[in-house]
């Protein structure tokens, strides 16, 4: 069956906003539109109490006892941004990150290193997981701040966080987590992992893109970072700016949701990845899922196909659209890839599936087919031309 529009699996790049959250949203944007900060007039106030009550939804569903650590900020780049550069790190503080971090730590994080820090980037292993005696050196000596991603974006492996937490507590440093990809799909304790501070995003989960938060387990904590922006008293003064009322109670209602079925749903996306994975391996040799081995998230997965250059192919093939890495890294080679010891063949070779609310058990089959005729015509057109080199 020819499809008017592609297949969508790049639901960890972005998501489509859910239906429910846009309804929750329309409102702010149309008959109680109105300034967060303006508590002069019954409007403002309205919007005021609409942006409370989402940090209430987003604290509630990050299992935060308290909402007043909760920053709203235009996305998870920036509360990452905050997180690092706003902990006043001075310099000769060692500052701790992951090899395969998301850019927007990796970044600050060397801006951190250029101002005078000591970055140490703790590597991974061949399952895409923190090597904790790695992690253990790094902090020999003691640390200011230890910040590792809960799920990566590629690959969806999940972090030990439990276990980096402590030996980030033990040494005194603090602990950030970025939980963009985790957050609603993957159990995260904040409390009982010890984390200081996390990051999510509104458009991974089914809220509006360009909204994000950066909550800290403390309140206190979130009045010690130094704001990135100045010049308004929102938020404490720590992000200033007038709040995007739409969006943060888009993230807000998304966060409702997933309080209320993120389970049943990680639950379903966990299945439909799993048969999508059989699906292909089952049809193809020299098919191997990146982490196969180590607990994912169950709406991400990396393959790597031996002898195809998976952008090309995603290219020539047209009807799935799958990504070879982060939207993020601007096209380059997959660090988190290398990191985790593929070759450049493997990393070319390798794409990114992902699963969202909105994939059918329908697209899953059809994408899989797509997938594995595709793959079996390039192999068969490299095979071709080996031959008519070697005639
Ligand atoms: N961290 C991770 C792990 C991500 O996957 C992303 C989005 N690709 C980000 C941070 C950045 O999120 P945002 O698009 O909200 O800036």
């Amino acid at each position: 069956m020819r499809r008017a529009r592609p297949i969508y699996l790049d639901h960890p790049a972005t998501t489509p906003c859910d239906p429910r959250v846009i309804d929750a949203m329309l409102p702010w944007m149309q008959q109680q539109c109105a300034n967060a900060g303006q508590s002069g007039h019954a409007p403002g106030r309205a919007a005021a109490a609409a942006v409370e009550l989402a940090r209430t939804n987003v604290a509630a569903t990050l299992g935060l006892h308290d909402s007043g650590g909760v920053l709203f900020t235009s996305g998870a780049t920036e509360a990452n941004n905050l997180a690092l550069l706003g902990s006043s790190i001075r310099p000769g503080e060692v500052v701790v990150i992951g090899a395969t971090e998301h850019p927007s730590v990796l970044a600050p994080a060397r801006v951190l290193a250029a101002r005078g820090a000591k970055l140490r980037i703790v590597g991974v292993d061949h399952d895409g997981r923190l090597r904790l005696d790695e992690l253990e050196s790094a902090l020999e000596g003691g640390a200011a701040l230890v910040s590792v991603q809960a799920v990566n974006n590629e690959t969806g492996v999940i972090q030990p966080v439990a276990a980096i937490g402590a030996a980030a507590h033990a040494v005194g440093a603090a602990f950030h987590v970025d939980a963009v990809q985790a957050f609603g799909k993957v159990p995260l304790d904040v409390h009982g992992h010890g984390i200081d501070l996390v990051t999510i995003s509104g458009h991974k989960v089914g809220g509006p893109q360009g909204i994000g938060a950066l909550a800290a387990r403390e309140p206190a904590r979130v009045r010690e970072l130094a704001p990135l922006q100045h010049g308004g008293g929102q938020q404490l003064g720590i992000r200033p700016g007038t709040l995007n009322v739409p969006a943060i109670v888009g993230l807000g209602h998304a966060a409702g949701v997933l309080r209320t079925s993120g389970r049943d749903e990680a639950e379903r996306m966990r299945s439909l990845r799993d048969r999508l994975e059989r699906a292909i391996a089952g049809r193809l040799t020299g098919v191997t899922v990146n982490g196969g081995g180590v607990r994912r998230s169950p709406s991400i997965s990396s393959i790597t196909v031996d002898g195809i250059v998976a952008r090309d192919l995603l290219e020539d093939l047209g009807a799935v659209a799958a990504s070879t890495g982060s939207a993020c890294s601007g096209g380059a080679p997959s660090h988190v890839l290398r990191a985790m010891g593929r070759t450049d063949a493997q990393v070319a070779g390798s794409m990114r599936l992902g699963i969202g609310r909105t994939t059918t058990i329908d697209e899953i089959d059809a994408a899989a087919e797509l997938l594995v005729d595709a793959v079996a015509s390039a192999r068969g057109r490299r095979r071709t031309r080996r031959l008519v080199i070697t005639a």
